[in-house]
């Protein structure tokens, strides 16, 4: 990778956090976002800075040890154990969105099937179980999900989204954000109607050959 790829990506994440704290998806310090450069070097948001406030400049290189000349996120390695569990993973979104972390923290999966774009892109989203921050506890407790997901909630925290690059892990976070939203505002006038399991099928097998949507989905089934 040239060194003018490397800015061009350096000034891409920054825009994506901008983005997200702009969206509200993060107060403070929450959140962070990396990126794979290579088989060895990562790149990431800083520990402890607003996501408003990084710049190309305090993004921090890592390897898969974690290793860096400066102090990365306190989540790396729940952002390593994402890029050594799937090879296809090129970015990690983590974040604290209100209404998917509203789901995180009452212990309930995202698993409905009642918004027909949910079921093409994301297809259920479960809880993975309470870890503590920042340990290698959290990568335990997401493993389990990653084959099959790209989007997944952490349990009285916020959620996390991978991408085959940064733009699609950023997209799948804001679907599952609004998605959650939806919810929540379907439950006020009496609750989300469940599209058929036919119609789930249909959409699972359309996706790929009329959307030309990838990534990882889990077909019909239950969350967790
Ligand atoms: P960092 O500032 O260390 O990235 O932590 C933010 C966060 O969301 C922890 O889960
Ligand atoms: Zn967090």
């Amino acid at each position: 990778m040239t060194e003018a790829e490397v800015r061009g990506l350096r000034e891409s994440v920054c825009e994506i956090c901008k983005k997200m704290w702009r969206l509200g998806w993060v107060a403070a310090t929450d959140g962070n976002v990396s990126l794979r450069l290579s088989n060895e070097v990562f790149l990431g948001t800083p520990a402890g800075v607003s996501l408003n406030d990084v710049t190309p400049g305090n993004l921090v290189l890592f390897d898969r040890r974690g290793k860096s000349l400066r102090k990365p996120s306190s989540e790396i390695k729940m952002h390593l154990r994402c890029y050594n569990e799937r090879d296809d993973v090129k970015a990690v979104v983590h974040a604290h969105p209100p209404c998917a972390t509203a789901f995180a923290i009452a212990g309930r999966a995202l698993d409905d099937y009642s918004m027909i774009e949910t079921v093409l892109t994301l297809g259920s989203v479960p809880v993975a179980p309470y870890a503590t921050p920042s340990t290698d506890e959290v990568g335990d407790s997401i493993a389990p999900f990653l084959q099959m997901h790209d989007a997944l909630l952490l349990q009285n925290h916020g959620a996390i989204t991978l991408g085959c690059d940064l733009i699609t892990a950023f997209h799948r976070m804001e679907t599952l954000e609004h998605w959650a939203k939806t919810i929540i505002n379907a439950e006020i006038l009496g609750g989300a109607k469940s599209i058929s399991r036919d119609n789930i099928v249909k959409l699972c097998e359309l996706r790929g050959q009329r959307y030309g949507i990838t990534g990882r989905h889990p077909g019909y089934c239950k969350a967790n």
